[in-house]
């Protein structure tokens, strides 16, 4: 049975496009000849609303539907007003493909500087619902602008939302050796939604006696990111708090140019999209600065969410590889890319 590849490509603005093109050169260089490679370029973000003033055209966001998964650079540049590309694009992407995973695998790779002390065993994965929480648009403003405005921002819970990403998460937590999994939340402020996600994590937990579960606080749980990050192994957690805790999990393995991620509907019944944590920094684009492992690792996320197992390994042994190989002298972009491509195809 000869297999095949059908993948939308979203390179975007700043390094978006310069570390897509690595994570392609790379993606193309793992696959078994018998595979059949399909990419096609979406031409979405800041310069396309520059130009056109438009996010994403409901024509556009129909076709995306048809590939098996969309690989994302980064969106964004200074001259957009904040919000417009966030709620026309990346938002209206997640709710229209139902991405109510957000999945970031946090590793301390070797040679990898971490401004932690010593160097701790860090290999855990945050899985963070991607479509509640206080990210659902509900709220409001009364006398805006005076000084009596009143502004409410509603945290959106369901049984539903919650139970689909914690039964996620027991499952990633049962296929890795150490099957642990902890919540995180603050149920001892937030009783509502606290509860509603101890309760249906303690029932959910009854069918995986497997895995090993534990609770946290929020505050807590950045307490132990920093001092005992080798305590955790997955993580499950609503959308803000996996919001602010993923960025702080991307800060002590090394940075932003390693961090990579998924917005994944395990259903299948849409295409997933991956992409690396960071933005389209406009402050390094065009110097060949910019470090493609964070887009060569989410190729790795997407290419596993599609069942290609092997060829995800063979990208992440490569990246740790090249790592530990690094002695400070400057590579551009490209160099690390085609270094990268090499490496997963001996
Ligand atoms: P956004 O609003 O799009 O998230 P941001 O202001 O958070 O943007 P990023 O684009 O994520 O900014 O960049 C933050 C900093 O990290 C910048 O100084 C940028 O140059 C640096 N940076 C980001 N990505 C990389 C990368 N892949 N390699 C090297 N440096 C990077
Ligand atoms: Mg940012």
């Amino acid at each position: 049975m000869s297999r095949s590849l059908d993948i939308a490509v979203i390179p975007g603005d700043g390094i978006g496009q310069e570390v897509v093109a690595q994570g392609l050169k790379v993606l193309t260089a793992v696959l078994p000849p018998d595979v059949k490679l399909e990419t096609t370029p979406y031409d979405l973000g800041a310069q396309r609303w520059h130009r056109t003033g438009e996010t994403l055209p409901d024509a556009e966001l129909e076709a995306l539907k048809g590939h098996d998964a969309i690989l994302l650079g980064a969106i964004g540049d200074p001259g957009v007003p904040s919000g417009v590309l966030e709620r026309g694009l990346l938002l209206k992407l997640r709710f229209a493909f139902d991405h109510f995973i957000n999945l970031r695998p946090s590793k301390l790779f070797p040679n990898t500087s971490t401004p932690l002390a010593g160097t701790p065993e860090i290999d855990f994965v945050v899985v963070r619902e991607g479509t509640e929480g206080p990210y659902t648009g509900n709220g409001g403003s009364l006398r805006t602008g005076t000084p009596a405005e009143v502004a409410t921002e509603v945290s959106v819970n369901t049984a539903y939302g919650v139970e689909r990403v914690v039964r996620d998460a027991f499952e990633r937590a049962a296929a890795r050796p150490r099957k642990k999994l902890t919540l995180v939340h603050k149920n001892n402020v937030l009783v509502y939604a606290g509860h509603l996600w101890k309760n249906v994590f303690d029932r959910v937990a009854q069918e995986y006696p497997q895995v090993t579960t534990d609770y946290l606080h929020v505050d807590a749980a950045t307490i132990f990111f920093v001092t005992q990050p080798e305590r955790f192994d997955v993580i499950v957690t609503d959308n803000l708090f996996g919001d602010i805790l993923t960025d702080l999990a991307a800060a002590v393995t090394g940075g932003i140019g390693l961090a990579a991620s998924g917005n994944i509907n395990p259903t299948g019944a849409f295409p997933s999209m991956f992409e690396p944590v960071h933005g389209s920094a406009p402050d390094i684009a065009g110097t060949g600065k910019a470090d493609p492992t964070a887009t060569i690792l989410s190729v790795a996320l997407l290419l596993r969410h599609l069942g290609f197992d092997a060829e995800a390994a063979r990208i992440e042994e490569a990246v740790s590889a090249d790592l530990a190989g690094r002695d400070g002298t400057f590579r551009t972009t490209d160099e690390i890319g085609d270094a990268l491509a090499v490496r997963v195809a001996s």
